[in-house]
């Protein structure tokens, strides 16, 4: 039986019967653009993850952005970032005037070195954008020393991370600004676009409210050049029913993940979760020198995998400004070359892990 990479169908099966109950209050109730579902949400969101409030956007990438605006970081500022992410986070950064400025990961958990962070800043420098990959929160307290210390705002990028913990917070919690993607694919999905500005500085988040709907508080007096970029209704009714269950969710995704670490063979590298984080496996990706095998095993019997960044963002044709070369990463750049995500969602069985653990390892042999 092929298995797949993610089950988008299968979890809304879960959910939809008050998914379709919800979506159907919106089209009666006339209101689609920022009404009691997006502020509903706003609310539950802030709650959940212990933040000042939350701000929904369009989505993660217009998210960034628009934090970086809130924080008056733009056209001459530097900040500081991994390469190996999702080409949105250093998208986001150049769209908001500033430079992203890439420092090497840290080989133990692929998010982004605090000691290489903190030798790369200038008087220039006025933010560090952590990601929070995979699902495991980047090491907050770290990259919260050299902010303190150089004056530095922290946005985190917790796209991929809704509901992991670092020391008893709560990814979105962790920087002064922190964004979420909610891409159907993430593992708080929406059904469309999606997107949430939260963290702990209220008067940035204020800044952000307007920065959404083109720099105006009351829609008489623009006082910024702002976006047109909201969160919309249907999306925030789906958004409150996934969240009554995404705990739920996420502790069926660890549990796959003990799975694997029980079952794949001992030469694969999983992924590493230091002490007092937890993991939400948006993804499960592992390491091998032999992944092209690996994965070519795979799908030879019909389970999906795929390979994640493989182009570090250093390297891509939008950024050759930035003038790097390959080997400049060479942390990341292996990441690149060696990563590979397995099936990952919350209906994964027992059973279907140990076949895929069994077919990891005919790839290595062959
Ligand atoms: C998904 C993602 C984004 C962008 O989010 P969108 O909602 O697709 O714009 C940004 N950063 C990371 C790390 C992501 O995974």
């Amino acid at each position: 039986m092929a298995i797949g990479l993610m089950d988008i169908q299968g979890q809304y099966a879960e959910v939809s019967e008050r998914v379709e109950t919800a979506v159907l209050a919106v089209l009666r109730s006339g209101r689609f653009i920022l009404g009691p579902n997006v502020q509903a949400f706003e609310d539950e969101a802030a709650a959940y993850l212990g933040t000042a409030g939350a701000v929904g956007v369009a989505n993660g990438t217009d998210g960034l952005t628009i934090a970086l605006r809130a924080l008056d970081i733009g056209r001459g500022d530097e900040v500081i970032t991994t390469p190996f992410t999702f080409y949105a986070t250093a998208e986001a950064i150049a769209q908001a005037g500033a430079t992203p400025v890439f420092v090497d990961i840290s080989p133990e958990t692929l998010t982004i070195d605090p000691d290489k962070a903190a030798a790369a800043v200038t008087s220039r420098t006025k933010a560090i954008m952590p990601v929070d990959l995979f699902g495991l929160p980047a090491d907050a307290d770290a990259l919260a020393a050299i902010a303190q210390e150089r004056a530095l705002a922290i946005v985190e990028d917790a796209c991929q991370a809704w509901g992991a913990t670092y020391h008893g917070r709560r990814a979105g919690s962790l920087g002064d600004l922190a964004v979420f993607s909610f891409f159907p694919t993430k593992n708080l999905g929406g059904y469309g676009d999606g997107g949430l500005v939260t963290g702990r500085d209220a008067e940035a988040l204020q800044k952000v409210r307007m920065l959404r709907f083109h720099g105006s508080r009351d829609k008489v007096d623009f006082e910024l050049l702002g976006y047109n970029s909201r969160l919309d209704e249907l999306q925030a009714a789906v958004l409150r029913v996934e969240l009554s269950v995404v705990d739920a969710w996420n502790e069926r995704r660890q549990r796959v993940a003990d799975w694997y670490a029980h079952y794949l063979p001992t030469e694969v590298q999983r992924p590493n979760v230091p002490d007092g984080c937890t993991h939400v496996y948006h993804l499960y990706v592992v390491r091998t020198p032999q992944r092209d095998a690996v994965a070519a095993a795979l799908k030879a019997r019909g389970i999906a995998c795929a390979a994640y960044y493989t182009r570090p963002l250093h390297l891509q044709p939008a950024l050759a400004f930035l003038g790097h070369a390959a080997g400049d990463f060479p942390v990341a750049e292996r990441a690149a070359r060696e990563n590979l995500a397995l099936p990952m969602h919350p209906n994964l069985t027992e059973e279907q892990v140990r076949e895929i653990a069994t077919t990891v390892a005919e790839g290595l042999r062959s």
